[in-house]
């Protein structure tokens, strides 16, 4: 048997690292706290209904697809991919609405209907966001460990060096006026968790993942990826271990020694952090951690969230499998997420049903609803806070969609900053880590090797690349290798 590698926690980071590391022949265990695998994507049934609890948004299909052919296989061995059409509908107002289909020829056509000229304007926007993509997916992603600033710099970087000292907002707002169609190219660096005017231009390229790429769906949901993983994980030898909560990071000898587990020491050759970051350093003794308190909150969070995870007795009409509610203005609700942290006034919120797509993910004649509501990290969170918010857009729901909804709730679930806190061990209560700012992109994040133990490694959302599942697939990935590297196997 190889050396042995413990990873802590067993979101996408941890259950790809655990794949490239158990195929190079590494006795790995996954240690995760929470009773099920899949980090922040986990699963959630009651009473005949399924939901994922965090991603929904199937991106960059390149990246799963990349993951899996890493070990000879493909993604459609492991399950079904369907692109969804529409990707997703937004809402502006009561019969106000638009829906983005799956290419870009129709994307136009809407385009030109909203505003007369923007079809070209958008053909020329999301040529410019492929190339960056390509530049950003081909030449950077894997080959930015994030150990130094010269990763960054490349003969094709170097041309665009423009793009990244300007902002989404602007390249938007230069060549669109009407507000809907900047609203729907602004949205999709949310999931980078800044605002676009905090974003990089060069990162378009989640326009192109949006409009170019499309939005898939994994027929079961997106846990079908979590399991995917596990299995392909456990036909390598890696061993899962559940309700298996890492207390303290042992030294000795300068190096980590063991972890602690219910009182119960397990040795360990090198250790892996798939948790969040802020977390792991607070398993060590404060001489061994890099980043002080000061240092952390003074970064840039990507926000928390207020999510419900409902059961309706009937089927909902005038909604799609993703639905975004921009009936507001985003903008203020951004300052109370990002400059004024506070519960938000009038918040926008994004809702899916996946039993649109999936009768397995309810009952017969009902329909699932995940609603999401982005929030500042670190607010206050009560029940009286949650139910407020809930009234709020189930009304706008109601109102937006003409139908009435409140009297076909079977039940309603809510998970929030404090469930954040509580079962991801999330600093602030974040829910997709630290936002790719300027100042927060490869060489200026946490760094994914432990400056002071020199068998501490750490992987995430926290780390390189930055939020999101197939960041969090390439983090794994990087991190894997930069081990491998350190133990001279690559
Ligand atoms: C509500 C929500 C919606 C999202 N939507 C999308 C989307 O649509 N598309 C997309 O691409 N991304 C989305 N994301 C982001 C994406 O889910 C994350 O970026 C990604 O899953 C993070 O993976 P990770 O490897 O950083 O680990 P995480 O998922 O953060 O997992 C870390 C694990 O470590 C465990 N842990 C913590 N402390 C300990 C300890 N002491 N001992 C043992 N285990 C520990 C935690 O329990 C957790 O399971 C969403 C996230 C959320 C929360």
């Amino acid at each position: 048997m190889g050396k042995k590698i413990s990873i802590i926690g067993s979101g996408f980071s941890s259950l790809a690292s655990a794949c490239y590391l158990a195929k190079n022949g590494y006795e790995v265990t996954v240690y995760e706290k929470n009773s099920s695998l899949g980090g922040r994507a986990r699963q959630f049934s009651k009473k005949g209904f399924t939901f994922d609890m965090g991603p929904s948004w199937y991106w960059m299909p390149d990246v799963f697809d990349k993951f899996f052919n890493d070990f000879g296989k493909e993604t459609k061995d492991f399950y079904k991919l369907k692109k969804l059409n529409p990707a997703y509908k937004v809402y502006f107002g009561e019969n106000d609405s638009i829906s983005i289909e799956d290419s870009l020829e129709k994307i136009k056509k809407v385009f030109e209907y909203e505003e007369k000229g923007s079809a070209k304007k958008l053909e020329e926007f999301i040529s410019n966001a492929k190339e960056n993509y390509s530049i950003a997916v081909t030449d950077l992603l894997y080959k930015m460990p994030g150990l130094s600033p010269l990763e960054l710099i490349t003969k094709k970087t170097v041309l665009k060096a423009g793009s990244f000292l300007s902002n989404i907002r602007k390249e938007v707002r230069k060549r669109f006026k009407n507000k809907k169609l900047r609203s729907i190219l602004e949205f999709p660096v949310l999931f980078l968790g800044a605002k676009a005017s905090n974003t990089p231009a060069f990162y378009n390229f989640m326009n192109y993942a949006d409009f170019g790429l499309g939005t898939w769906q994994p027929e079961n949901g997106f846990y079908d990826v979590v399991q995917a993983m596990v299995d392909l994980g456990k036909s390598f030898g890696v061993k899962y271990l559940t309700d298996h909560e890492i207390s303290s990071i042992n030294i000795k000898n300068s190096k980590v020694e063991s972890l602690t587990i219910n009182n119960s020491e397990f040795e360990s050759d090198i250790v892996l952090s798939g948790a969040d970051y802020a977390h792991t350093e607070t398993l060590l003794s404060s001489n061994y951690r890099q980043y002080s308190n000061k240092y952390w909150s003074k970064k840039t969070w990507a926000p928390s969230s207020l999510l419900f995870y409902v059961g309706f007795d009937k089927k909902i009409s005038d909604v799609a499998h993703h639905n975004l509610f921009f009936d507001t203005n985003f903008d203020d609700h951004a300052v109370d997420i990002y400059d004024k942290p506070k519960w938000p006034k009038d918040p926008l919120f994004y809702a899916n049903f996946t039993s649109k797509t999936n009768s397995k993910t309810a009952p017969k004649g009902c329909e699932n609803g995940f609603f999401l509501i982005p929030l500042a990290t670190n607010l206050e969170d009560n029940d009286e806070f949650r139910e407020k918010y809930f009234n709020i857009i189930i009304t706008r729901l109601e109102k937006l969609t003409n139908q009435k909804l409140k009297n076909n709730i079977i039940f309603k679930e809510s998970f929030c900053v404090n469930d954040f806190i509580k079962d991801y061990n999330s600093y602030g209560g974040n829910a997709y880590g630290l936002a790719n700012t300027l100042f927060q992109t490869a060489f200026l994040r946490p760094k994914i090797k432990s400056n002071k133990l020199k068998n501490l490694y750490f992987s995430g959302q926290l780390t390189v690349p930055g939020p999101g599942v197939p960041p969090a697939i390439v983090s794994g990935k990087l991190v894997s290798d930069l081990i491998l590297k350190d133990e001279k196997v690559i």
